[in-house]
């Protein structure tokens, strides 16, 4: 029986060998392609052009009955989080969108959702695509960044500190409680739900960390399994403290367990993860005291020359977890192996 197909290996071997088997035909214009958070296109040699799609699907993404006003809200965001995460300024976005019927009240509050962040970002629609099928709403939003400041995964170099955006785990603490997979107040829960509902795409900050960070993704799947994207891109490996996490304070009054299974593993932060050399350390403290709070949670170790990566995680007395505590940890979601 054929082993199942995970998401990146089904993109890795169907889609990024096809395009790289294209490379001769390709023009030069395409200056970075599948594999980081945006891809990079390079109309003059000023401003490069910053490309990504992502798309929510009913029963997958969200439930179904979601209220259409976060949906809009969330559409558009987890697009700008990929442009945050290249250090890209949006410019405008095309939303593409599968709807099962017409419902004018539904339309009307999604749109308001939609546009109050588009707004917030001057960020205008610009096109797209409508049909009858099954909910989908699939964005495709673009950016500019100064020729050569795009914040790659691939940068990421021995030494460097690894930092995090905000605070981790409150999407999937949310998530966790709404489908009863553990119990939560109801206090607790309206606090985190927002987290769930409505992520701030950090786009100040990604901006900002041009000519800072020497790597950087969004955290859309789980911190451990989004870092790895860092370390396969940049061959490196990398010690995180994992009782470092910056977590809310709602986060900290739950399990030992709970809280590093949410912090470490827990999907649909869009904060940013970013690597940043020692000798930039107070730019970032600085930052981090005018636009929102960042924690330096670990480093970048050594090399890891070819072979894959090493994520070596550490508890709040700097002892290596064991080896069964890290694999917990370290399984962050997949949308084909989770199946
Ligand atoms: P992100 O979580 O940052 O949106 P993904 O994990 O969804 O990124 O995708 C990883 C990389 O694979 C990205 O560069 C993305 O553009 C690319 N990718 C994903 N799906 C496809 C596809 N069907 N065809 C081509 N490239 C894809
Ligand atoms: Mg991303």
């Amino acid at each position: 029986m054929e082993a199942k197909l995970g998401e990146f290996d089904l993109i890795w071997r169907f889609f990024k060998a096809g395009s790289e088997s294209m490379a001769q035909t390709q023009t030069d214009q395409v200056l970075l392609g599948i594999g980081d958070d945006c891809a990079l296109l390079g109309p003059d040699a000023v401003q490069s052009l910053a490309v990504t799609s992502d798309m929510l699907v009913e029963g997958r993404h969200f439930f179904s009955n979601a209220n259409p006003q976060w949906l809009g809200h969330k559409a558009l965001a987890v697009n700008l989080s990929d442009l945050a995460a290249m250090g890209a300024k949006p410019i405008g976005f095309t939303l593409a969108l599968a709807l099962p019927h017409a419902d004018s009240t539904w339309l009307a509050q999604f749109s308001q959702g939609l546009f109050r962040l588009a707004q917030q970002w001057q960020c205008p629609l610009i096109g797209g695509d409508t049909t009858q099928g099954p909910l989908t709403i699939c964005i495709t939003a673009l950016g500019h960044v100064p020729f050569g400041a795009a914040i790659k995964r691939s940068g990421a170099n021995v030494g460097d500190d690894i930092w995090v955006s905000g605070t981790l785990g409150d999407a999937r603490l949310a998530l966790g409680a709404l489908r009863s997979e553990w119990p939560l107040n109801q206090s607790s829960l309206e606090a985190v739900l927002p987290r769930m509902h409505e992520p701030q795409p950090r786009i100040a900050l990604g901006m900002q960390l041009r000519g800072i960070a020497s790597s950087a993704l969004d955290v859309s799947d789980g911190l451990l399994g989004d870092l790895r994207h860092i370390l396969n891109a940049s061959q490196v490996n990398a010690e995180v403290l994992i009782d470092q996490l910056p977590i809310s304070c709602t986060l900290a009054e739950q399990t030992e367990h709970l809280r590093r299974q949410c912090a470490a593993n827990g999907g649909d932060d869009y904060e940013l993860c970013f690597t940043v050399p020692t000798s930039k350390r107070m730019e970032v403290e600085s930052l981090s005291t005018t636009l929102l709070p960042l924690t330096r949670i670990g480093s970048i170790s050594s090399a890891s020359n070819g072979t894959e990566p090493l994520l070596i995680l550490r508890d709040a007395n700097g002892n290596q977890l064991t080896a069964a505590d890290s694999v917990r940890l370290m399984q962050s979601f997949d949308h084909f192996k989770s199946n």
